[in-house]
């Protein structure tokens, strides 16, 4: 018997089960790199102590009615929290969208999440925690294992990890020799580790080639608005995330045309 699913009923369930994540996203956020709990206590604003009740910590709802206030003492909300939880909803659409209703959706889903958190933690304190990188390696070579893709095996997995870490370890390694100072951090040698165990091997020159094109690009930008000096420090992480998730959804592509082209 084949069951049929309303795909519009899909997506919209993959929007709201996205947008409930992104919420949780938010959470950790904030409190990882304090090193508060993510569980305890729930939500509450972070003027007032307020616990917010259930009806004003619906994910993107809530801060539309309250227009992004604390219904208690009236503090404005950063717009951060909505945009976050739209993007991870968003994410959970589009996912859903290349991959259908699979373990690879999960999968990935799992994996856009980390990249998530942790690009908006490198913005705010340039780090990336090893609680979610480390694990993160881990649960790319188990995914490997279980992954229905004909792109992804435990081999492809297992190289990309070590050719991804290995890759930026001695670009930090010859950084620090020449230059006497650290210029990438190890939570970026971790990071990339993490997206090649995701992604296979072939993700890495892409991924590296990518972030190193719009980090510059957007490194040159804000220090000509800022008219700053030449010592600004742009964290790496979000650029290595926004190379894994472009060479997610359209990596294969880009390759085959690229090919193509010799
Ligand atoms: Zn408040």
């Amino acid at each position: 018997m084949v069951v049929e699913i309303n795909p519009i009923a899909v997506f919209v369930l993959a929007f709201v089960f996205g947008a409930c994540i992104g919420s949780f996203l938010n959470v950790c956020i904030y409190r990882m790199p304090l090193h508060e709990s993510i569980v305890f206590p729930g939500s509450h604003c972070r003027s007032c102590s307020t616990p917010l009740p259930w009806y004003d910590n619906l994910p993107l709802i809530s801060y539309l009615v309250r227009r992004g206030r604390c219904g208690s003492c009236g503090t404005a909300f950063s717009v951060r929290y909505f945009f976050v939880e739209l993007l991870t909803a968003l994410m959970a659409v589009a996912l859903t969208w290349q991959f259908g209703l699979t373990l690879s959706t999960l999968g990935y889903f799992a994996f856009a999440a980390a990249l998530i958190v942790i690009t908006f933690i490198d913005f705010d304190h340039q780090i990336i925690p090893d609680v979610i990188s480390i694990p993160g390696v881990l649960a790319g070579l188990l995914f490997s294992l279980l992954s229905p893709l004909p792109t992804l095996d435990i081999w492809t997995s297992l190289i990309g990890a070590v050719v991804g870490g290995g890759f930026l370890l001695a670009v930090a390694l010859g950084y620090h020799a020449f230059t006497g100072r650290e210029g990438m951090g190890g939570g970026d040698v971790k990071l990339l580790a993490m997206i090649g165990a995701f992604l296979g091997w072939r993700a890495i020159p892409f991924t590296i080639f990518f972030a190193s094109c719009v980090g510059s690009l957007v490194g040159v930008t804000t220090m000509i608005r800022r008219q700053a000096d030449s010592q600004l420090a742009l964290p790496f992480g979000p650029f290595l995330s926004l190379g894994a998730l472009c060479y997610l959804f359209f990596g294969e592509r880009l390759i085959a045309w690229y090919l193509g082209l010799l």
